[in-house]
């Protein structure tokens, strides 16, 4: 079997390589943004027969004969490929078109980027899709034909879940990707920090799971994922550690048959405590009941957030003003209904123009 791995050079694409090794998963296809250095190790050790990157002037510097280059080479590299999953690990709204693309030729998508469900997931096939995150691997894996009554996921708070709210002001970018639990990518930290990731994983799951009926507690170890509570009233836990391979491993096989990860010790685990997300801290948290009834406003909270992260990380507002500059785009554009996706890509970029 063989894949092909959108944002290889990432965090989630170096996991997914070292799954894809243990399984012997042939790697048809890379692509990468920027990390030229470690594209080229990774083609080195893979072997792929295509590869995409960001930038057109990067290509003389890639050691392959077989290019593409930008957002429209990554779906010219798609058409190209012939893999039956297609792993789809690149972060923000970039991640959109190639997911589109993947389902209109008939693949599996294996989706860590979120932002796609979260801006487009009402015209998405959720029948191609199998989720890569740890909350929603966590939720799947404790379903069973029960009826459920109620939807958890957690937490950790982010960078700042233990610092005074008036220190939080004058945050730095570099404060903010400091993350007590996980290593990841930066957006997807700074998006933790504010709570917008968990925003994000509550309209993943409605979409995914069909159901608005679902919550997010903060749980600081990050030792459980995610909970299910059944209409008899048992609640049901799912504990890991914090390492994707877990989720990568189910997401590229259908079975998984041996330790992935060691088992989590419940002696040295301590205790264990949920705790309610509270909008002085995250005050995107205002809109978590308003957006899971309007699930198709994903795509302002999305475009908006995209442009006030980079504000941030340019020093051009403070680290409040991100969440700020959401929810006044999110007031703005909240009459706004996409009818198909080339609506939602055109309202997508009015948000930005906005909040720009
Ligand atoms: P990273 O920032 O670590 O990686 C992003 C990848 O996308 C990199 O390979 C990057 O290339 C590539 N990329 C970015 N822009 C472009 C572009 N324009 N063209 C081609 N490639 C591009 O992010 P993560 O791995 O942390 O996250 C990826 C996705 O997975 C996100 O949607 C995130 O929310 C989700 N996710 C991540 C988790 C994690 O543990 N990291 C957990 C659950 C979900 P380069 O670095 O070479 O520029």
């Amino acid at each position: 079997m063989s894949i092909v791995l959108l944002g290889s050079t990432g965090s989630i694409g170096v996991n997914t390589l070292i799954v894809a090794q243990r399984y012997n998963l042939e790697i048809e296809a890379l692509v990468a943004g920027r990390n030229i250095d470690l594209l080229n190790k990774q083609i080195a050790i893979h072997n792929p027969k295509f590869v995409a990157i960001a930038d057109e002037k990067d290509k003389n510097r890639v050691n392959h004969s077989n290019i593409f280059c930008g957002d429209s080479g990554i779906v010219e590299l798609l058409e190209r490929t012939r893999s039956t999953t297609v792993v789809n690990a690149l972060v923000g709204y970039t991640g959109l078109a190639p997911t589109l693309k993947a389902i209109e030729l008939g693949r599996k998508v294996a989706l860590a980027n979120k932002e796609s469900l979260v801006v487009a997931g009402e015209f998405i096939d959720m029948s191609k899709i199998v989720p890569i995150d740890s909350e929603h691997f966590g939720l799947w894996y404790l379903m069973n034909n029960r009826p459920i009554s109620k939807l958890y996921i957690t937490a950790s708070g982010g960078a700042f879940r233990d610092w005074n709210i008036s220190d939080m002001q004058t945050a730095l970018f570099a404060e903010a990707l400091n993350h007590p639990n996980w290593s990841m990518g930066n957006k997807i930290t700074i998006d933790s920090a504010t709570m917008t990731n968990k925003l994000f994983e509550l309209l993943e799951a409605k979409w995914l799971f069909d159901t608005t009926n679902i919550d997010a507690y903060i749980e600081k170890k990050s030792i459980i994922h995610a909970l299910v509570e059944f209409v008899d009233g048992s609640t049901t836990a799912h504990f890991a550690g914090v390492d994707m391979k877990l989720p990568i491993a189910f997401a590229l096989n259908n079975r998984v048959e041996e330790e992935i990860l060691p088992p989590v010790d419940l002696l040295k685990m301590g205790s264990v405590e949920f705790k309610p997300i509270t909008s002085d801290r995250y005050p995107i948290w205002e809109i978590k009941e308003h957006i899971l009834a309007n699930p198709h406003l994903g795509v302002v909270i999305n475009a908006s957030n995209e442009v006030a992260i980079k504000k941030f990380e340019k020093g051009e507002c403070n680290f409040f003003e991100m969440s700020k500059m959401v929810l006044d785009a999110y007031t703005k554009f909240s009459d706004i209904r996409a009818r198909d996706i080339d609506e939602v890509m055109r309202l997508d970029t009015e948000v930005r123009k906005y909040v720009q």
